[in-house]
């Protein structure tokens, strides 16, 4: 089974992260490399900390 990154995939790089030994060779699954899992870690962080300043900004803070 290859196993291939979504993201690299869709950007066109080359994907393949590892190959597994299970049941069948022609499977395709699909994971994350280390540079779109870090990509990802910051994009929701950011969307974290927009969502929580808006939220801060119309006066719906989490009190702290
Ligand atoms: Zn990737």
């Amino acid at each position: 089974m290859r196993v291939v990154c979504a993201w690299c995939q869709k950007e066109g790089r080359p994907a393949l992260l590892r190959e597994e030994d299970s049941c069948d060779g022609s499977l395709e699954s699909h994971g994350i490399c280390d540079d779109h899992s870090v990509k990802l870690l910051h994009e929701i962080k950011m969307r974290l900390r927009q969502a929580w300043s808006l939220s801060l900004s119309e006066g719906a803070g989490v009190p702290l």
